[in-house]
């Protein structure tokens, strides 16, 4: 069942049109300036009515929850986390009454109470022996109701100022939006928010409480039948006779719950973003308005996440990716990247840095089709599941599609003749560019693309070699991560739930190996906290089922099943680069770097020399670029050099001599992990000659292997 304010969000924006640059701005552009809503006066008249209906089924229920109270109330028991046991009485006492019991401070800080495990409103009284949790702000699941509850207050002062018809308004991973409905293409400007903010101060102040109440579906669509949305959740969404709505001031939502007890729990409200959306993330459905929020507990929190705003923001790949020249993205490929010769270099030396761990762990690159009949995705079981996302035509009247992953293509490569235990385990390694069919509306910049590459590889192997493989992969990718000073965290999913294959097979990897899983999820958390997942490591008994592969075993049995290990280390190439651009900030260690050697002549006799120079770091593999510009003076150029975040840039000064030049080296070592060595290489002198391309290069190898070592 699916309520207004369950957190759908995943579900919806993957296949909404988001875009905060459209939303109501342009309409409000269009209309001239915008001065900003006020408060609706009189209010919508779908409030009043309502509130009717409301405040008398909610006098019934009092009524029949006091008689339950006198009815049937008896001593409980309450078990807390600690193991401590307090008495209770049923229908009567809450958690928040058991938490006073404890503390006031506690009472004060919790946000919302756990009964059995099941979020539970806190002054809703308990109903039978129990175990009880309170969780604080810092709860994962507190904070998403802490979060749900503000999109509720956001809610009210929205139909106060709008009077339009509220959708869902769900918690999100950092904050919570709500959407509405409203007529007449009417959109939402920022500059409604202030009389919204306002507004939602107001409502914080007056401590209105959260109300619960249990409804029948048949009343409920009576009091929501001015809004088709709400009416759309009860006759497709909910399947029970009965569910809840909840109260905040003149807000009466349709809602599971739970929330916090009042509004005053919010202390800091933050609204800071708008964009349209469409129902459900149809493009066929109605276009909505989404309004974004934030809140906190303590204003001081707010600030620190602002401050955290502007540094994302700062940092996004799609600004930096323009300010440093490295790629673009055109209408007539939509969700396909260019990358420009800076971004290439980055691709490429990533690529190139996979490959050079290729050679050293036994992996073997090779090259397959980008098209494939649809025959091989029915067989690999896509088509069934996957082919909406894949984008296929028709060649000499057969179905052909471009590949989204390389598995199935690898299969046939391993089914090409026969196989034999000594050849195990076989490591296949593919660049190859993969396509899916993302909506057009749900691509963002390089993290969600129709064409991308990865660093893919398949291992098939025995299953007594499974544990070796997995150890070989996790080894990988530590030292990948260790080389961009990622650090991550592993987490290990059992048997999938959907799990298809002979459960002897599971059994047999389960006891070979101290944890049972099938896939381990890893995620990379960047310099400012966020956690990406990029890559996987995935074990695989279904496909060489579907593709019958095997090989001839130690003992000549020539039917024996491999295993493929699914296993990437950056993900997608391209979202890679999204995340270490943002990493980085547009500071890339030197291995990386688009920009790696700036070369300054201090005047024009030194231009030849320069010219010289920067030939002689090109030929040794360095992007190296000369300053030439006659009309910019020397520390200009300097101070133009570091603002485009050149690794080095050489100034040369004193009087040039065919092949003795001295010059200024200036190191500009980027994030604290590269800071390595940094007293000996600061303003030191060189004598420019091959001596410093050579240890130039030292420095660029030794790179890598410098912040290995300090992660
Ligand atoms: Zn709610
Ligand atoms: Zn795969």
């Amino acid at each position: 069942m699916k309520l207004s304010c369950e957190p759908h969000d995943v579900i919806f924006e993957k296949g909404g049109t988001e875009s905060s640059k459209d939303g109501g701005k342009k309409k409000a552009k269009a209309a001239g300036v915008s001065p900003g809503r006020v408060e609706l006066s009189p209010p919508p008249q779908y409030i009043e009515e309502r509130l009717t209906l409301y405040t008398k089924l909610k006098a019934e229920h009092d009524t029949l929850m006091a008689e339950r109270a006198a009815n049937n109330s008896r001593a409980i028991k309450v078990t807390l986390p600690d193991g401590k046991v307090v008495e209770a009485e049923s229908w009567k006492t809450t958690p928040y009454q058991v938490a006073c019991g404890i503390s006031q401070g506690l009472a004060d800080n919790t946000v919302i109470a756990k009964v059995n495990n099941i979020v539970w409103d806190l002054d809703r009284p308990l109903e039978d022996d129990c175990s009880l949790q309170l969780l604080k702000f810092d709860d994962e699941e507190a904070q998403a109701v802490y979060w749900h509850s503000s999109a509720h207050i956001m809610g009210e002062a929205m139909e106060r100022v709008y009077g339009g018809c509220l959708c869902y308004g769900p918690p999100i991973e950092s904050g919570f939006y709500y959407d509405m409905f409203l007529e007449n293409n009417e959109g939402v400007s920022s500059n409604d928010f202030p009389c919204l903010e306002n507004l939602c101060k107001k409502i914080i102040k007056e401590k209105q409480p959260f109300e619960r109440l249990e409804i029948k579906k048949e009343t409920l669509l009576e009091m929501f039948k001015y809004n088709k949305f709400k009416c759309r959740i009860l006759n497709e969404k909910v399947t029970t006779p009965t569910t809840t709505v909840y109260r905040c001031g003149p807000l009466i939502d349709l809602c599971r719950g739970p929330h916090v007890r009042h509004t005053g729990k919010i202390k800091a409200l933050k609204i800071h973003k708008n964009s349209s959306t469409y129902w459900e993330g149809k493009a066929d459905m109605e276009t909505l308005q989404r309004i974004y929020g934030i809140s906190f507990p303590d204003p001081k929190m707010l600030k620190e996440w602002e401050k955290f705003q502007e540094d994302a923001k700062n940092r996004d790949h799609r600004k930096l990716g323009r300010e440093q020249d490295l790629f673009f993205f055109h209408d007539l490929s939509p969700g396909s990247c260019f990358f420009l010769p800076k971004g290439a270099f980055i691709y490429n030396s990533l690529i190139e840095f996979i490959r050079s761990e290729y050679r050293k762990r036994g992996f073997q690159e090779v090259v397959t089709p980008n098209i494939f009949n649809s025959k091989l995705w029915q067989t690999s079981g896509h088509w069934q599941h996957y082919s909406e996302n894949m984008f296929s035509f028709e060649v000499e009247k057969e179905t052909f599609a471009l590949k989204p992953m390389n598995c199935p293509g690898h299969c046939l490569m391993f089914d090409h003749r026969p196989r034999s235990w000594r050849e195990l385990p076989l490591r296949m390694a593919d660049f190859g560019v993969l396509h899916r069919n993302e909506l057009s509306g749900a691509l963002t910049g390089l993290t969600r693309v129709r064409r991308f590459q990865q660093d893919d590889a398949h291992i098939f192997c025995s299953m007594d070699q499974i544990e070796e493989e997995i150890k070989g992969c996790l080894d990988f990718l530590r030292t990948v991560y260790d080389v961009f000073g990622f650090t991550f965290k592993l987490n290990l999913s059992t048997r999938p739930e959907k799990f298809l294959g002979d459960p002897d097979v599971w059994d047999q990897a389960e006891k070979k190996r101290p944890e049972d899983f099938n896939t381990i999820d890893i995620q990379i958390k960047d310099a400012i906290g966020r956690y990406h997942q990029c890559a996987t490591i995935q074990l695989d008994f279904q496909l060489p089922i579907r593709f019958n592969l095997s090989f001839v075993s130690h003992d000549g049995d020539d039917k024996k099943r491999p295993v493929i290990i699914h296993r990437a280390i950056l993900g997608s190439v391209e979202r890679m680069i999204a995340i270490l651009t943002e990493n980085y900030g547009g500071k890339w260690p030197l291995w990386l770097s688009p920009r790696q050697v700036m070369v300054v002549p201090v005047g024009p006799t030194c231009e030849e020399y320069a010219q010289k120079v920067k030939q002689e770091f090109h030929s040794s593999g360095f992007m190296t670029d000369v300053d030439l510009d006659p009309g910019c003076t020397l520390n200009k150029k300097i101070r133009n050099a570091q603002l485009a975040q050149y690794n080095f840039i050489l100034g040369q000064y004193g009087e040039m001599r065919s092949d003795h030049l001295s010059s200024h080296l200036r190191r500009m070592w980027r994030s604290p992990q590269t800071h390595v060595n940094a007293r000996s290489k600061q303003g030191l002198c060189f004598q420019l000659s091959s001596l410093m391309v050579t240890l130039l290069q030292r420095i660029k190898y030794n790179c890598q292997y410098l912040q290995w070592d300090l992660v």
